[in-house]
């Protein structure tokens, strides 16, 4: 595939496996590439390896063959937010700076930076428990992005979330692509979702890509355009076949 030579490729999987155990089979095969950037989000029937994906661009995990190129610092925020329920929000988002070696001055920086970008900045203080459900995905998502990664992975953020959460972090999470200019890999199970949001669409069935798709559709997207797009018609033909 010539196109996987592009120099711009940040993300590069080539024939890539991977399996847990003998029995435990979660890729097979997996090629796609996502530029510096770049929206792509991954879909796909639960079991079909999309958080597998994830963890391996994480380094997470490692491929059982194939090759994958990635940059040094991806950020991965976990299905469901995974916050520690004794810290504040304030130590929660500061927790991976941190762990890095960070000076407080540094963490009080990143903190408020991403804080302020996700509309947290009045809960800093705050205990998990706390929050509202959105609430406590944008502090995963702060605390994703507040070492600085070149990527952003997110975990089917939205699952938990009712729609009109859903609907405002879908305008903020676009808001912060575009200011940020970080590549973001999504997962999602949402056809819809992942169509509104991202430049590509890369789904998964069998434990291997079945389609890429370009989403050329201009932003914002609103709701009813991408429902009844050639687009979302498309992937869920294929999705369902
Ligand atoms: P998805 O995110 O699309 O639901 P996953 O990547 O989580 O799929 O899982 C793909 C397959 O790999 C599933 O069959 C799952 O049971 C298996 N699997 C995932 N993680 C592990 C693990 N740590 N050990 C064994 N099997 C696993
Ligand atoms: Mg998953």
């Amino acid at each position: 595939m010539l196109k996987n030579l592009d120099s711009n490729n940040q993300i590069l999987f080539s024939g890539v496996s991977k399996d847990y155990s003998l029995k435990d089979v979660a890729l097979i095969d997996v090629s796609f590439s996502v530029a510096s950037g770049e929206f792509v989000s991954l879909i796909g029937a639960s079991g079909s390896g999309k958080s597998t994906i994830l963890k391996l661009i994480a380094g997470l995990e490692e491929p059982s063959s194939g090759k994958i190129t990635k940059p040094e610092i991806v950020s991965l925020a976990f299905q469901g937010a995974a916050l520690f329920p004794w810290l504040t929000v304030y130590d929660n988002i500061a927790l991976g700076l941190r762990a890095r070696g960070a000076d407080e001055h540094e963490v009080a920086k990143q903190v408020s930076k991403y804080s302020n970008m996700l509309g947290l900045q009045d809960h800093l203080l705050k205990l998990p428990s706390e929050l509202s459900g959105g609430q406590k995905q944008r502090v995963g998502i702060a605390r994703a992005l507040a070492i600085e990664p070149e990527v952003l992975l997110l975990d089917e953020p939205f699952s938990a979330l009712d729609p009109k959460t859903t609907a405002e972090l879908h305008d903020d999470i676009i808001k912060l692509w575009r200011e940020t200019k970080k590549t973001i890999v999504m997962v999602s199970h949402l056809i819809e979702e992942a169509v509104s949001l991202s430049e590509k669409v890369i789904l998964i069935k069998n434990h291997g890509v079945a389609g890429t798709y370009d989403i050329t559709m201009p932003y914002p997207r609103r709701e009813q355009e991408v429902e009844f797009s050639r687009d979302v018609l498309k992937i869920r033909r294929e999705f369902f076949k």
